[in-house]
């Protein structure tokens, strides 16, 4: 009868080629595999989970002592330097956000504060959510073509990519206001019109 050794490896032979360029990496890729396969047994002790959940309390409790320790020191102006927890007590303190960071639409205003939006629909043809609807209607102005009549915008199928604002040739669409708790009660609520979308 085969070994159960080179039975596995002539198992893992299938799938990793072993000759041929770059043959090496394959040879630890299979290596690799052939270890997680081969993992030793657990013990009757460590079966029983015990020694992992000491561990577990061990290291949960070396940090909450330290950090608890640290922040006591800071408060009587020891310390100042060493760093406790990193722990935000939102939501009266903020987490400072990213300058990239994607947060909640709003449009742009024009000095007369009208949307800088010209109604071209880029942002509602690019928008791979289809949550973007706008309602285009001519503008007094003429060397304004149009301009939105309607700006709808379904925060609840928004995937947050971005690509509306990308895609504006008029800078008329941001995702700055640092907005990000838009959750509400019902859907209808998470729908915003122009209006709403130009107040931030
Ligand atoms: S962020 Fe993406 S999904 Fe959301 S409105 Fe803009 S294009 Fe659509
Ligand atoms: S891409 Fe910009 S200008 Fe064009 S419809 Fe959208 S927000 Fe308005």
């Amino acid at each position: 009868m085969d070994n159960p050794n080179q039975k596995r490896r002539q198992e893992l032979e299938k799938y990793f080629d072993v000759q041929g360029p770059f043959a090496f990496l394959r040879l630890a890729q299979m290596k690799r595999a052939w270890r997680q396969g081969n993992r030793r047994q657990l013990t009757w002790w460590e079966n029983t989970y015990i020694p992992t959940l000491i561990s577990g309390i061990w290291l949960t409790s070396k940090h909450f002592f330290r950090n608890l320790g640290f922040h006591i020191l800071h408060l009587v102006g020891l310390c100042k330097d060493v760093r406790a927890a990193v722990t935000y007590q939102y939501p009266e303190q903020k987490r400072p956000l990213g300058l990239r960071l994607r947060t909640r639409h709003r449009l742009t205003k024009r000095e007369d504060d009208s949307p800088r939006c010209v109604a071209c629909m880029m942002c509602e043809t690019v928008c791979p959510a289809r949550c973007i609807e706008i309602t285009a209607a001519e503008h007094p102005d003429p060397n304004i073509e149009k301009y939105p009549a309607e700006f709808i915008l379904d925060l609840g199928k928004c995937v947050y990519c971005g690509f509306c604002v990308e895609v504006c040739p008029e800078d008329a669409i941001r995702m700055d206001t640092g907005i990000l708790n838009t959750s509400e009660y019902s859907r209808e609520s998470m729908i915003y019109n122009k209006k709403r979308l130009m107040e931030e």
